[in-house]
């Protein structure tokens, strides 16, 4: 009963019926939950069902988001893993002792702060460049022939914005892969893959599963049969970082609303990010958004329908003043994460206070409330 959607529907319509996915036994709307860890096979020793032989190798839950992650993305494959940091690593792992990496600077600081030890253990050299400037790019490229670079766009907590399209030329011109963490994108508003990305990472705790309840990571892929998709292939196979049937039915469920999320989270974003524009006790506002911020004619090109749910804001006064307005929230959630149907408020320069963040910068994610109920929660916490 089960059947793959045409590839030419929109975003809304693949994820609402979970790519056509049902419950073949019961005929139930709804795939179920598959929690065995090893399939039989027949008297000629073949697997009963094919694919099916030992959940770490592949796993019918596993599978189902990633079919539907795949047709979101325009990926020709996905993989699902047990955490956003679990994707990261699985990447990295593919590279040699000795090979030489560009990442971007000022990204996610976990993923910063885990590659930094990673090719110091590994002997890799590791070139951290402002992505957002692609001549800067382009000259690491030329430079240092990086077997891969990472971007991030828009980036966690600064929201730059990178050219994917221009980091694709470059790092292709140096024969190297190009993975972007799509996370605060996701791909409702942004398909890297399309922009020439080779392979598309999610922390899909974040936009993708939306609820705040998986701690999930993805990888799309551009051309399944490369070299460095068959390696991650392999290592997920063999090293075993996979989603459990439980986390994988829920983040399907959580993705069937994805693009009515993003676009709640969006158009609120945006509202705040005016608002906050305008507030005499806000120094300045970073959200691709607004005609002001310095990417905001790239984010037009490679955002649709919106810029998602995350906007920083540096209140005036220093960290004390932050702290203050940070206490007197009331809708807001003191929490980190991102992307999430409830809005949350971080004091970033608490977390990572040695990377530059300003002290008084408030990171938002900002939820699928009431937009109007949202700004007053601002406006009471910061003084109208
Ligand atoms: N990438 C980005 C942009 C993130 O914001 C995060 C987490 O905050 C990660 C990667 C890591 O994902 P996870 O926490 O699911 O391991």
């Amino acid at each position: 009963m089960s059947s793959t959607l045409k590839s030419t529907l929109h975003p809304a319509t693949l994820a609402a019926q979970a790519n056509g996915l049902l419950d073949d036994g019961t005929g139930g709307v709804v795939p179920p939950i598959h929690p065995s860890t090893t399939f039989v096979r027949g008297e000629d020793y073949a697997p009963v069902v094919e694919g099916n032989v030992y959940s770490r190798s592949a796993a019918p839950n596993g599978r189902m988001v990633e079919g539907v992650l795949a047709q979101l993305e325009g990926a020709q494959d996905a993989m699902v893993f047990p955490s956003g940091m679990a994707a990261v690593a699985a990447v990295f792992r593919t590279l040699p002792s000795g090979a030489t990496v560009l990442v971007q600077s000022q990204i996610y600081w976990g993923t910063t702060a885990w590659i930094r030890d990673f090719c110091t253990r590994r002997s890799i050299t590791l070139i951290e460049v402002e992505a957002s400037n692609s001549d800067v790019f382009a000259a690491a490229c030329r430079a240092h022939k990086p077997a891969l670079a990472w971007i991030e766009t828009p980036s966690n907590p600064w929201l730059r914005i990178v050219d994917i399209s221009a980091c694709a030329q470059a790092v292709h011109a140096a024969k190297g892969v190009l993975v972007a963490d799509m996370t605060t994108a996701t791909p409702v508003l942004t398909r890297a893959l399309d922009f020439g990305a080779d392979i598309v990472m999610h922390s899909a705790t974040k936009g993708l599963n939306g609820h705040s309840d998986v701690l999930a990571g993805a990888l799309s892929a551009a051309d399944e049969g490369s070299e460095m998709w068959q390696a991650i292939r392999m290592d997920r196979d063999m090293a075993g970082a996979v989603l459990g049937p439980f986390e994988a039915w829920l983040l399907l469920r959580g993705m069937r609303t994805l693009p009515l999320r993003v676009e709640r989270m969006s158009s609120n974003a945006q509202t705040l990010a005016e608002y906050l524009s305008d507030h005499p006790a806000v120094e300045a506002v970073l959200y691709p958004g607004l005609p002001t911020h310095v990417g905001h004619e790239l984010a037009q090109q490679q955002m649709k329908g919106g810029f998602g749910p995350l906007l920083s804001f540096v209140v005036k006064g220093e960290a004390k003043a932050a702290l203050a307005a940070v206490a007197r929230l009331k809708l807001f959630h003191r929490a980190t994460s991102l992307g999430g149907v409830e809005s949350l408020v971080e004091h970033r320069h608490t977390i990572e206070p040695h990377t530059g963040i300003p002290e008084g910068l408030l990171r938002l994610s900002v939820g699928i409330e009431d937009g109007g109920d949202l700004m007053d929660d601002l406006g009471q916490a910061l003084g109208q």
